[in-house]
């Protein structure tokens, strides 16, 4: 069976070696030995002042979310995974959607001024499959109007945009380090920042406002990363240049195997990216749901990222719909991308990909056909405005 990722899971003697340190010093968690050796190690790696890990990502997110005071509400994109904006509901804070850029899959500049509301605190934009975001024109934006930045950079971990870590942007940006992220802890995460009066207040809150044994400052909650995730953090850390080596390769094949046939995101002018996933754009949902079937017969499993599309979420209904997300998330499938995929395995994909779509396409000469306009598209989708909320 071939899943679209396998957890990457490092050399078992490393890892060891780090658990029998944990059963010399008895340190299980709360800011150990080993949690410091692999924040140092991450700060070295991805050239920035501040990794502050935490047991999940969606806990950085919410931790983000007070750490930098957004109350109101915040401009989204659609397009990510449930938690961006989840996280934001779950805080009180009011998801604003602003439809996405139809070449990076990003949330678009342009429709995050055209979005804002007067209590817009923040912007929480992701960069999606790895892509950075224009985080330029975001930047001018949240100038303008005076607003804070969190970039969801789940997918991000090794992404350079300009010749360094894409993690520079925004006020903060935040980080999964779950089984499936190409760089994991088992479970785990972390908030990324420069600045080092936001990253005192944020090490206080994920560990209740302690400051010391007999004094509390603020309010905080519990989003500290145990040892033995740490130990398989810097197991895995040790080979991340061959796991990005062996994605890139991966990737490459699809990507010159695929690229005159289907639609692919368009990596941002100026980025290094990771192939975290692999995500390929259908013709439509038809042509997709044939192909997924196709790949199923085989024992492949490839996934549906993103979808649905996060402004039909129920409750957060009613909701403007957003095309392009929408349009977008009934097409995408991601193919199995991870290190140790056999390249005959990856021929068998590709095949059944090029396979399907010959057979969907009659006209081989016409490869790429012309996408229905995404607000013609979205007009022939069931409303969701009016549905229960
Ligand atoms: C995986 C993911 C998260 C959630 O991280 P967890 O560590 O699973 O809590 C948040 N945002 C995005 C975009 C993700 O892909």
């Amino acid at each position: 069976m071939i899943n679209v990722t396998k957890a990457y899971l490092g050399s078992k003697n490393r890892f060891l070696r780090y658990v029998d340190e944990i059963y010399q010093s008895g340190w299980l968690t709360n800011q150990g030995p080993l949690l410091r050796q692999l924040e140092q190690r991450l700060c070295d790696y991805l050239g920035v002042r501040h990794v502050i890990l935490t047991n999940n990502g969606t806990i950085a997110l919410q931790v983000a979310y007070r750490a930098l005071n957004i109350t109101g509400s915040a401009i989204t994109t659609p397009f990510s995974f449930v938690a961006t904006t989840s996280t934001l509901k779950w805080e009180g804070i009011r998801p604003i959607f602003a439809d996405i850029d139809e070449e990076t899959w990003n949330l678009s500049p342009a429709e995050i001024e055209k979005n804002l509301a007067p209590d817009t605190t923040g912007i929480v934009a992701t960069h999606v499959f790895g892509n950075p975001c224009d985080v330029e024109g975001i930047e001018q934006v949240a100038r303008r109007h005076k607003l804070k930045v969190i970039y969801d950079g789940a997918h991000a971990f090794g992404v350079q945009y300009k010749g360094r870590s894409v993690y520079h942007w925004g006020d903060l940006s935040t980080v999964s380090f779950h089984a499936t992220k190409l760089f994991h802890t088992i479970e785990g995460g972390a908030i990324i920042t420069n600045d080092d009066a936001l990253a005192a207040r944020i090490r206080l809150m994920i560990n209740f406002g302690i400051v010391d044994a007999e004094h509390i400052e603020g309010i905080g909650v519990n989003a500290k990363l145990n040892e033995f995730s740490a130990a398989m953090g810097l197991c895995i850390l040790d080979d991340i240049e061959s796991i990005l080596t062996r994605r890139a390769e991966i990737g490459r094949r699809y990507e010159e195997a695929l690229a005159d046939r289907f639609d692919l995101q368009l990596a941002t002018l100026g980025s290094q990216i990771n192939y975290s996933y692999f995500p390929v754009a259908l013709l439509n949902e038809q042509h997709l749901l044939r192909t997924k079937a196709a790949l199923n017969r085989m024992e492949i499993f490839p996934r549906r990222y993103f979808y649905p599309s996060l402004d039909t979420l129920s409750y957060l209904q009613p909701q403007p719909a957003q095309p392009r997300s929408r349009s977008l998330s009934q097409r995408i499938l991601c193919l199995p991308i991870y290190p140790d995929l056999e390249a005959e395995v990856q021929e068998q994909i590709i095949a059944v990909m090029l396979q399907e779509h010959a057979n969907y396409l009659p006209f081989p000469a016409i490869s790429k056909l012309p996408v229905p306009p995404a607000q013609l598209l979205a007009s022939a989708l069931p409303s969701v405005t009016g549905s229960t909320h």
